[in-house]
């Protein structure tokens, strides 16, 4: 079986290249093609026809098909499918903002962690991705766009905590100067909570922003939506956060999607309040994006005001997440495996 060149990074291409007998400077070379977008070893001319030949018979390039994208017609935001070798397909999503071009890419195909408002979990989880196909869903939107992505949220289908060796690949390719060089802070890795892959990351003294889903201060609430959280409670999470922040210097930002009758009573405002008032930490408030089958409602306005208030009165620094892609089925939460496209 061949491997996977793409999810290598250039010190693994060296011990590569030193094991086959060929200089270390290979490596840059055929990182930098791959990260090029090239599809194929015969593109890369600087390499001698035998080296070429050799790489064939022992790697593949990973390079997705794009299946279909769609364009909102409310504000540009661009969501894409995308088909792998094996005929698994993702989505992910390229958004406009002030400070650059933005892409939510997926982590795996499906998701097992079963929160219960969210569309990508609905049929499980299918496999993982690949270091090479999360970076593929960057270049090749990249390519598409014409247009430098400068950051990137691991957002869209899939938990990345659960898919965690790949991701750190990822985030190591991601963010190499002889790559697309893209900020560690610029990513942003967004998670259900698993507790000792928080503390993992900690250990890593991984600097990217860590967003950890929330959903709701208390346990009953929070283990209703989420599954994860009869592990070891919100108690639990918020520690590891601590922890994460004490090791790394880097606050974690907290995701709430308000719905209706569930979180959005003024007394869990006051349980939130209680947590990360005057903490540095930042909340972000998203309405929730209505999945017909999860049966969910978003808040109503009435009560997302006193909600509001109250952090406000306590000084919780919060934002409401601006809905974008809502005409295409791009928002939080809509991205969904799609089965048998081909
Ligand atoms: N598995 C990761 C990342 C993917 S989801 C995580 O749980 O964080 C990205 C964000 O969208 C998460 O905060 C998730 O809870 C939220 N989300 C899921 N379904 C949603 C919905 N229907 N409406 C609004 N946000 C939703």
């Amino acid at each position: 079986m061949k491997s996977d060149i793409k999810s290598l990074s250039p010190t693994d291409l060296e011990a590569y290249f030193a094991s086959i007998g060929e200089r270390p400077f290979r490596a840059e070379q055929v990182f930098r093609w791959l990260h090029d977008c090239a599809t194929a070893f015969s593109e890369m001319t600087n390499l001698s026809e035998a080296l070429r030949q050799r790489l064939s018979d022992e790697f593949y390039i990973s390079a997705p098909e794009m299946l279909q994208k769609q364009a909102s017609k409310i504000d540009g935001t661009v969501k894409y499918l995308w088909r792998f070798d094996d005929g698994n397909s993702i989505e992910s999503v390229l958004m406009e903002y002030e400070h650059g071009l933005t892409v939510c890419i997926s982590t795996q195909v499906g998701c097992r962690m079963g929160c219960a408002f969210c569309a990508s979990t609905i049929g499980g989880l299918e496999r993982n991705l690949a270091a090479s196909e999360m970076l593929d869903q960057i270049l090749f939107s990249q390519r598409d766009a014409g247009k430098r992505i400068s950051n990137v949220v691991l957002m869209g289908i899939g938990e990345p905590l659960d898919n965690f060796e790949n991701v750190m690949k990822f985030l190591e390719l991601a963010t190499h100067p002889l790559g697309l060089n893209i900020g560690t802070r610029h990513i942003s890795l967004s998670t259900c909570g698993i507790v000792e892959k928080i503390d993992k990351m900690a250990e890593l003294d991984i600097k990217s922003t860590l967003a950890v889903s929330l959903h709701a201060p208390d346990d009953e609430t929070r283990s209703r939506l989420m599954p994860i959280n009869s592990s070891g409670g919100v108690a639990e999470l918020f520690s590891a956060c601590e922890r994460y922040f004490a090791a790394t210097g880097r606050r974690v930002t907290y995701e709430y999607a308000m719905i209706g009758g569930v979180n959005d009573y003024s007394w869990q405002a006051e349980l939130l309040a209680d947590r990360l008032a005057h903490s540095g930490s930042h909340l972000n408030l998203i309405l929730l994006n209505e999945v017909p089958e999860r049966g969910f409602a978003p808040c109503g306005k009435a009560s997302f005001d006193a909600f509001t208030r109250v952090l406000k009165d306590r000084g919780v620094n919060y934002t409401l997440r601006r809905r974008l892609g809502g005409d295409i089925d791009a928002a939080c939460g809509q991205l969904r495996q799609r089965k048998g496209m081909a």
